[in-house]
C-alpha cells in the first residue's frame, strides 16, 4: 500500500518534522526545502546505504567528496554550457514561464491561454562571482551535477588507488539546476542531492556493464523497501538522449503524481574523459594529448600487459536523494483501521532507513526509577552505533506509539513498575503491534538484530 497522494505525504513530513519549506518565515523560495530532526537522519540512513553498497561492499570502487563550485572550463568541456537548457515557453497572457515538454495540448497549465511564445532554449546552470571582485570577470558555477568532479579527479584516483578497468569512482552530494517549474514537492527542486557513481570499463564491455548496472540498481531500490511493482525501466529514445549519452535506461517510479524518473542509467562512453584529455591544453598542464593513441593523456589508462593507452567508457548510475526519499515514503506509508473506528497511520519503513531506531519509554514521566531505569537502557541501545535512539518521556504510551508508527521507528520498549520488580520490558512491534515481554539484559542483542538485518 501506498499513500497514494502528495498531499498526505506533505502533512506528515511537515507536521513530524521530516521536511519543512526552506525561508519559510519570508516566505520561502521556490524549489528550495529543509530537511527536519527526521529527515535529515532518514535522508543519512538513505545515503549511507547507498554508500555501503557501492563502496564498502565493492572492492573495485573508490569514494570521493569534491567541490561544489566548478571552474567554468569544466562544463564548457564537458558540454554542459552549451547544451544543457531546458526548452523554455513564456504565456503571453499571465506571463508565466513554463518548460515546453510539461505543455498539455498547447495550452499554458496556469491560465489556459493559447497564447504561447516559441520554445528557447533556457540554461539550468546556476553561477556565482568567485573573489573580491563582483564584475562577471571571475565565476565559477555551481555543479549541475557531481558526475564532472568524479571525470577531472580521475587520475588522481587511480594514481593514489591500485585499480585496473573496470573500477569505478563514487560520489554523493548537492547539484544545482535553476529548473524553469520546480514542483511535486520534492521532486524536482533547484538544490537537490545526487548519488553517482562513474564505472570506468573497456570500450566495447560497456554494454554488457549497462544492463549488470542496471540490475544491480533495481534490486538495490527494492531492498530500500520499493516494490517491484512499482517501478519501470525506460529505454530512452534516441532523441532525447542527453549530449553525453548513447544509451539510458531510466528507472521510473510510480509517484503520486505519476510515473517518473528516479535514477537514470546513462552509457556516457568516453565522452567526458576524451572530450577533457583533449582540452587540457587550454589550461596549460598537458602539452602531448592524444585519444586513443600512445599518449600521456591525462585521464586514459594504460593496459599493464600490452602497454597500449585507452580512454575508458564510463557507466554512470545516477539517483537523487530527494526523489529516493519520496518514493521510499511512498511506499511505506499506509493507513489502518482500529477497532472502535480509528485509524493509525504508519510508516513500514526498513529499519536500516528508520530515522530513530527504537524508542525507550518510562510508563510514569516524574517516576525517578522508571525515569532512570529507560534512561541507562537507551544509553546502552544507543552505544550499539547503530542509529538514533530515542529516551521519550511524554508520560503517555497510547501518544507515543502512534507517534512513533507514524515516523517509522520499528520497535518501542516500555519500562513498567513489573520491570522494576523483574528486570524484563514491554517491547512493541511497529508493523504487526505484537507486543512481548523480555529481560531488559537481552534487549540489546534483540535490538541489533532487528535493526542490523
Ligand atoms: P528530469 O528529466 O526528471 O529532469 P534528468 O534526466 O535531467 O531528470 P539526470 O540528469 O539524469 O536527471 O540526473 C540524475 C538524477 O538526479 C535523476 O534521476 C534524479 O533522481 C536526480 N535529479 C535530477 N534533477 C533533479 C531535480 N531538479 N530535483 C531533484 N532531483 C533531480
Amino acid at each position: 500500500m501506498t499513500a497514494e497522494s502528495m498531499d498526505k505525504l506533505v502533512a506528515l513530513c511537515k507536521r513530524r518534522g521530516f521536511i519543512f519549506q526552506s525561508n519559510e518565515i519570508y516566505g520561502g523560495l521556490q524549489g528550495l526545502y529543509d530537511y527536519g530532526p527526521l529527515g535529515v537522519e532518514f535522508k543519512n540512513n538513505l545515503k549511507r546505504s547507498w554508500w555501503n553498497s557501492m563502496v564498502y561492499e565493492r572492492d573495485d570502487i573508490e569514494g570521493i567528496d569534491s567541490s561544489i563550485l566548478a571552474n567554468p572550463l569544466v562544463l564548457k568541456h564537458s558540454g554542459h554550457e552549451e547544451t544543457f537548457s531546458d526548452p523554455l515557453v513564456d504565456c503571453r497572457s499571465c506571463k508565466s514561464r513554463i518548460r515546453a515538454d510539461h505543455i498539455k495540448g498547447n495550452k499554458c497549465p496556469e491560465c489556459g491561454s493559447e497564447d504561447l511564445t516559441e520554445p528557447r532554449p533556457f540554461n539550468l546552470m546556476f553561477k556565482t562571482s568567485v573573489g573580491p571582485v563582483d564584475d562577471g570577470s571571475s565565476f565559477a558555477y555551481l555543479r549541475p551535477e557531481t558526475a564532472q568532479q568524479i571525470f577531472t579527479n580521475f587520475k588522481n584516483v587511480l594514481d593514489s588507488t591500485p585499480h585496473h578497468l573496470p573500477f569505478g569512482i563514487a560520489q554523493m552530494g548537492k547539484a544545482f539546476r535553476n529548473e524553469i517549474t520546480p514542483r511535486n514537492f520534492i521532486f524536482r527542486v533547484r538544490e537537490f542531492e545526487q548519488m553517482e557513481l562513474e564505472f570506468f570499463v573497456r570500450p566495447g564491455e560497456d554494454e554488457k556493464w549497462h544492463k549488470t548496472w542496471t540490475d544491480l540498481r533495481v534490486d538495490w531500490w527494492e531492498k530500500q523497501g520499493i516494490s517491484k511493482d512499482n517501478l519501470e525501466l525506460l529505454e530512452v529514445p534516441k532523441d532525447d538522449l542527453a549530449h553525453y549519452s548513447k544509451a539510458t535506461v531510466d528507472i521510473m517510479y510510480k509517484y503520486p503524481h505519476g510515473l517518473e524518473e528516479l535514477e537514470g542509467i546513462a552509457n556516457r562512453t568516453d565522452f567526458d574523459l576524451g572530450s577533457h584529455s583533449r582540452n587540457q591544453s587550454e589550461l596549460n598542464l598537458t602539452a602531448k594529448v592524444n585519444k586513443n593513441s600512445d599518449s600521456n593523456a591525462k585521464l586514459a589508462v594504460q593496459d599493464p600487459e600490452t602497454k597500449e593507452w585507452l580512454v575508458p567508457y564510463v557507466i554512470e548510475p545516477s539517483a537523487g536523494v530527494e526523489r529516493g526519499f519520496l518514493a521510499i515514503l511512498n511506499e511505506a506509508y499506509r493507513v489502518e483501521g482500529l477497532e472502535g473506528g480509528k485509524e493509525r497511520t504508519v510508516l513500514s519503513l526498513k529499519p536500516h532507513l528508520s530515522p530513530i531506531k527504537a524508542a525507550v519509554i518510562p510508563l510514569k514521566r516524574n517516576n525517578e526509577d522508571l525515569v532512570k531505569t529507560a534512561k541507562n537502557l537507551k544509553n546502552v541501545l544507543q552505544s550499539q552505533g547503530l542509529g538514533r535512539v530515542l529516551f521519550e518521556n511524554s508520560g503517555n504510551i497510547g501518544k507515543s506509539y502512534r507517534r512513533h508508527d507514524e515516523i517509522g521507528t520499528p520497535i518501542c520498549i516500555t519500562i513498567d513498575f513489573e520491570s522494576l520488580e523483574d528486570g524484563t520490558a514491554t517491547i512493541r512491534d511497529r508493523d504487526t503491534m505484537e507486543q512481548k515481554r523480555m529481560d531488559i539484559d537481552s534487549i540489546s542483542e534483540y535490538f541489533k538484530e532487528t535493526i542490523d538485518n
